[in-house]
């Protein structure tokens, strides 16, 4: 513990938008040849760049020779000694294997993850069906059946610990680790806080009892009233009795930060809207400095669509080092952009959302230089479906001489949603985990919509589901 280092940034240029899989020999290339060919306006990176990822997207590398040649034009050997390089050294892993990616799915399964995927790539009719469901569960109809078979089956592991347990066990069985997400949204109440932190102090026990629970989680307005944050985020003073509830809200935090320190079990602080992040980050620092002595049990998460995201991780750090704690972060892009541009638009301020997506995309891959370069001190997980990341920061393993199961690093996806990262992740031995929903049908449905928004407006992550199952069926058709 000590050093405080940020040696990949230093060198680090910002990387392309990845459509599909951009290996980091290639981004190093694509950007090399950009610093090399200042003025050069042939290197067919910008106008290209869309049609680059994915023809330079994948690790069969003989796929990318038309890519080289082209950026070739710029005439630097340079980049060619480069790219050799880079490609010896690039771990061996593809995300194209749906073979490994769907293995847990049975052939139904499968079917019904092309319906879901089918409906929601079509934005109007996802529409549809989003505000049918939400007018049908507002007037009381009878859909909870038809969901409970559909979206929920798919998203989510069951309505309780004991159902999810199914799940939990057949991730297991290819490596893949559960993360309980006890996903009910909305209840605003001293008593509903209190029920999530029992909730998710039981997740803790269950976790205690199967190899295949890493981690445990909670949403900070899962025990804490949102309301109430905001107030403290904005300076304001707060009555007595909101003194008292924001005292029981760091109760509850604490409460489970301790259960997860007792049994060994790393609890994961998810992020939400930037208005009252602020007193959540103090809390979660706070937890860390008391429970982060032997190894990082506390982890905070950071958005990186925020422009705030990657100053607020080096600053947070920074306290680790200078209070001696490990520092436990979790990476994220950030789920709540329209949200937070809507609501700075209303107030009047600056957005706190980074311009466009290749600065999200920058500042995110930066990120995870910064915690592997700082990785005697910092345990970091990546929740991500960017397929980009994903392999840099195998990439930036292999660089760092780390073992590809090493305990500081876990990969994360959301449980129905990119299998193709997590089992071939798995599968090539690295720590890989899926959050995995679960809650009464009802509770859940403000999950499940973000769900469909985020298939939805993400573009091409819908489409990229579906390419995958497609292929996946025709494969087993096939056999
Ligand atoms: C395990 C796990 C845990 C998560 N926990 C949280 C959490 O605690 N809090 C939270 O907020 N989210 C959380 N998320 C969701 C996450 O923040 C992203 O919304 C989601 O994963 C999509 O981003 P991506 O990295 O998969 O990559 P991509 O699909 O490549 O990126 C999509 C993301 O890029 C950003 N983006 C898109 N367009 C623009 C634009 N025009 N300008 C700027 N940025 C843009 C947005 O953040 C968008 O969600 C979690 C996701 C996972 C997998």
């Amino acid at each position: 513990m000590g050093t405080y280092v940020e040696q990949s940034n230093k060198n680090f240029v910002p990387l392309p938008a990845a459509g599909g899989l951009v290996t980091s020999w290639q981004v190093e290339l694509l950007n090399n040849s950009r610093k090399l060919s200042k003025g050069c306006e042939n290197t067919g990176y910008s106008t290209n760049k869309r049609r680059l990822a994915p023809i330079c997207g994948y690790p069969d590398k003989s796929q990318c020779l038309p890519t080289l040649g082209r950026l070739a034009t710029c005439g630097t050997s340079l980049i060619f000694r480069q790219f050799f390089i880079l490609m010896e050294s690039s771990p061996n892993i593809s995300f194209e294997d749906t073979e490994t990616a769907f293995a847990y799915k049975s052939d139904a399964a499968l079917k019904k993850a092309n319906f879901i995927f089918s409906l929601v790539n079509n934005p109007w009719v996802s529409s549809v069906a989003t505000t049918s469901v939400k007018m049908s569960l507002k007037f009381r109809l009878p859909v909870e059946g038809i969901i409970r078979k559909t979206a929920f089956d798919h998203f989510c592991g069951g309505e309780s610990i004991e159902q999810a347990t199914r799940v939990v066990e057949q991730l297991g069985n290819f490596q893949v680790g559960a993360i309980l997400d006890y996903s009910v949204e909305g209840g605003d109440t001293e008593k509903g806080f209190d029920a999530t932190a029992e909730e998710t102090l039981r997740t803790i026990e269950k976790a205690c009892t199967s190899s295949n629970i890493p981690f445990c989680v909670f949403k900070p307005t899962g025990l804490a009233s949102a309301t109430l944050l905001t107030k403290i985020q904005a300076g304001e003073t707060l009555t007595e009795e909101e003194q008292k509830a924001y005292e029981r809200a760091v109760n509850r935090f604490d409460r489970v930060c301790a259960k997860g320190h007792e049994y060994n079990i790393p609890v994961l602080i998810d992020a939400e809207d930037s208005w009252y992040q602020n007193p959540i980050d103090k809390m979660a620092l706070e937890l860390m400095k008391k429970y982060n002595k032997e190894r990082a049990i506390v982890y905070n998460t950071y958005q990186l669509y925020r422009t705030a995201g990657l100053p607020n991780l080096r600053n947070h750090f920074h306290e680790a080092v200078m209070n001696n704690f490990y520092f436990g972060a979790k990476l994220v892009r950030g789920a709540y952009m329209e949200k937070e541009r809507e609501r700075a638009a209303t107030f009047g301020y600056e957005s706190p959302i980074h311009p466009n997506k290749e600065a999200t995309d920058d500042a995110y891959n930066r990120a995870l230089a910064f915690c592997i370069d700082n990785k005697q001190r910092i345990s970091v997980m990546s929740g991500s479906h960017n397929e980009y990341s994903n392999y840099y920061l195998t990439v930036l393993m292999e660089k760092h001489s780390m073992n590809n199961n090493d305990p500081r690093v876990w990969f994360a996806q959301l449980y129905g949603m990119s299998d193709n990262i997590s089992f071939n992740l798995a599968r090539a031995g690295y720590n890989v985990a899926k959050y995995l929903p679960y809650g009464p049908v009802r509770s859940v449905m403000p999950y499940l919509f973000r769900r469909a928004e985020e298939n939805t407006s993400v573009a091409g992550q819908s489409s990229r589901e579906l390419a995958l199952i497609k292929k996946e069926l025709k494969r087993r058709k096939g056999r």
